[in-house]
């Protein structure tokens, strides 16, 4: 699925786009700022990165700090969450690693 929307076969609100990084707005947003930086390279999930994968993680975090400047939350006095979901018991229901960047309110941990 997120493969195709790295191709552009399938339509997203796509933010920010790098190198080796694709970040699109969450079709079901759990806060007012809810973006995945996805990896155009194909990983199942974070429990699937090995040391092939260094520069599209960083890049991946490049991206997530910079989706945060332009969606006005990186300051620390807001701020946001990032997050990577690994398998059923976190519901990660898309098999193509994505980190979630959400922001614009107050979340308290651990989440619901
Ligand atoms: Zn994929």
């Amino acid at each position: 699925m997120f493969c195709r929307i790295v191709s552009g076969e399938v339509p997203a609100d796509v933010v920010r786009t790098s190198a080796r990084t694709v970040a699109f707005r969450d079709i079901a947003p759990q806060a007012p700022v809810h973006v995945l930086v996805v990896p155009r390279v194909h990983v199942e999930h974070a429990g699937a990165l090995d040391d092939t994968h260094a520069a599209d993680l960083s890049d991946m975090f490049a991206t997530a700090r910079a989706v945060a400047e332009q969606e006005g939350i990186a300051d620390p006095s807001r701020g946001y969450r990032l997050v990577f979901n690994v398998g059923k018991d976190a519901e990660n229901s898309v098999p193509h690693l994505h980190l979630h960047v959400i922001g614009g309110r107050p979340m308290t941990w651990p989440p619901g």
